[in-house]
């Protein structure tokens, strides 16, 4: 078989596909036409993120099987149009986890003991020794906020200077906690115990703006802060104010909420408490390597027909399956977001059931599409067709099927459950017309509404005027609703609303509407499915 090498990448992942009999060539530089014209004897296509895998590309493209992308971000490749054709695609987001995490451990190294301002001063012809004492990292308390892949690596590697490690991530367990030695605790109890915060979120709604002036107020004096996760995550403008007035003893940053940082926008320009680097966390040549290493055995694997945990989108179907499950894929990924924003805790088990037509036939596919649905919210890998059960099983996440003959209540439906450490709920969906996602139960309460956008649920004692308090706050804060729906009670005294609302709501409002007399809960949820996949 043939593969093409489009970028430069590493000759070891192309050593590596030649060593295991294909035939690779490896042609840099070539514009869309260059590609058009040469792709088409090609069963494979490697690249970076120069050469772009558009329509076109794929369309001349006869033989190809899977594109490999030598690094994480697939923006630069037509996932929809290669996902239509069968074509798998596969990234390498894992290969870097090592280097960011040593990156990490630098920088915590450099603000500790001012190595940067110390060697600046002593290549300014000073030799000035008091100003640079540091302090020791034994003993002292390291909250790591998000314990995935890095955060838990830099758990141990710290535990080996002897510190202490807590960890704040709302989404793992606490059997898994205790495994890496990381004592879970709350965000405020970790702002408000350690003596160094690093950051190893992805970027999520939740996560944007996670750390900003309410959260370093809390933190304790003399902290020390480290981001080298995604800037929009931390508010340095706020950090470059707490490291002024010393409240903040050092910082030691990667990555920014603009790239590149220029002098206007920095705000540490002329501060020596804080060490920053151009976004490095990534740099390292055995990253580089990893990255094609990565890739070529993704794609071997690809074309071996074998399971590619680093496929990014979905492998092909059987036509008379696909035909009778393809109009429930998008209700059930929006179920699974419903589900994961639902659920208070670390997900323990996942259970899908299905009754009428859907009961009699294979359904592996749409669990899948759940999965994908409640992962994607909280994970920083893109969660797809291809990798959920392993996502899900990785996470000590249980997945169940079951298929029902009783079909009572409502027929051809799907039953979503959510267990987590602290609670279960579970949401009922079907198709309106063979075509509309439709929620049609939330736990007791019977409801109607359509799973997109930006919805709010309200759990609420059923007293006069509820409809009123919330439209007159939303209509104040010149929030559009799109729609309304009042579910039918089933346990006596309470009731559930359902308000479609056009954008997203800021937490000032959100924390008005939850203070409303007779609200029990209050949950703002973007239904909207994963980008592209
Ligand atoms: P991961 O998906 O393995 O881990 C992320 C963890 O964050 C998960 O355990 C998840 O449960 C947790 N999490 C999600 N939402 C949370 C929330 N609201 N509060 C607390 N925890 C939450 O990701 P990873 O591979 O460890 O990467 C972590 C971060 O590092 C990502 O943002 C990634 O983009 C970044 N990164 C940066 C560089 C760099 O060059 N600086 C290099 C690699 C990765």
């Amino acid at each position: 078989m043939k593969i093409l090498v489009s970028d430069d990448v590493s000759m070891k992942g192309v050593e590596l596909l030649k060593d295991n009999g294909y035939e690779v060539d490896v042609k840099t530089n070539l514009d869309e036409q260059g590609l058009i014209d040469c792709i088409g004897e090609y069963d494979g296509l490697i690249t970076r993120s120069m050469t772009h895998v558009t329509e076109k590309v794929i369309d001349a493209a006869k033989n190809l099987k899977v594109v490999g992308r030598a690094g994480v971000g697939v923006d630069s490749i037509d996932l929809k149009t290669a996902t239509q054709r069968g074509i798998i695609v596969v990234n390498a987001p894992t290969s870097n986890t090592i280097a960011a995490t040593e990156h990490t451990c630098a920088m915590i190294m450099a603000i500790t003991r001012h190595v940067p301002q110390a060697y600046n001063s002593l290549m300014a012809g000073e030799w000035d020794r008091e100003k640079f004492t540091g302090i020791q990292l034994k003993g002292k308390t390291m909250g790591i906020i998000g314990v995935g892949r890095i955060g838990s690596r830099i758990a141990k590697r710290m535990q080996a200077m002897e510190m202490r490690t807590i960890g704040y991530d709302p989404y793992i367990s606490e059997e898994r906690a205790k495994q890496l030695g990381v004592e879970l605790v709350d965000l405020d109890t970790l702002l408000a115990t350690s003596d160094y915060i690093t950051m190893h979120t992805p970027l999520t709604k939740e996560t944007k703006g996670m750390i900003g002036t309410d959260e370093i107020a809390k933190m304790k004096d003399g902290v020390r802060v480290i981001n080298v996760s995604r800037g929009a995550v931390l508010d340095i403008y706020a950090l470059a104010d707490a490291l002024k007035s010393g409240h903040v003893a050092g910082a030691a940053i990667d990555v920014f909420p603009q790239e590149p940082l220029t002098p206007d926008i920095n705000p540490f320009i002329g501060m020596d408490n804080v060490v920053i680097t151009p976004h490095l966390g990534a740099s390292t040549v055995e990253a580089q390597i990893g990255v094609s290493v990565d890739v070529a055995e993704g794609v071997m694997a690809a074309l071996k027909g074998e399971p590619v945990p680093t496929a990014v989108n979905m492998a092909p179907i059987p036509k008379n399956i696909y035909n009778v499950i393809h109009p429930y894929f998008d209700l059930m990924e929006r179920m699974g977001i419903l589900g994961v924003y639902l659920t208070e805790g670390p997900m323990k088990e996942i259970s899908v059931e299905y009754t009428g037509d859907l009961a009699k036939t294979e359904t592996g596919i749409l669990t899948t599409a759940v999965l994908k649905g409640a992962l994607n919210p909280i994970l920083q890998e893109s969660v797809n067709f291809v990798n959920a059960a392993q996502v899900a099983k990785s996470r000590h996440i249980a997945v169940k099927e079951i298929k029902s003959a009783d079909s009572s209540n409502f027929l051809d439906a799907v039953t979503v459950r959510i267990t987590t450490s602290k609670e279960v709920h579970f949401l009922v969906g079907m198709l309106f017309n063979k075509t509309e996602p439709k929620i049609v139960q939330i736990d007791e309460y019977r409801v109607d509404f359509t799973p997109e956008g930006y919805l709010l649920l309200a759990p609420h004692v059923d007293q006069p005027n509820m409809i009123g308090q919330i439209s007159t706050i939303l209509g104040q804060a010149h929030i559009n609703i799109r729609g309304m729906q009042v579910g039918r009670m089933t346990r006596q005294g309470h009731n559930i609303m359902a308000i479609a609302v056009e954008n997203d709501i800021p937490n000032d409002i959100m924390l008005k509407l939850r203070s409303i007399d007779g609200i029990l809960d209050m949950k703002l949820i973007h239904c909207d499915l994963h980008a592209g996949l």
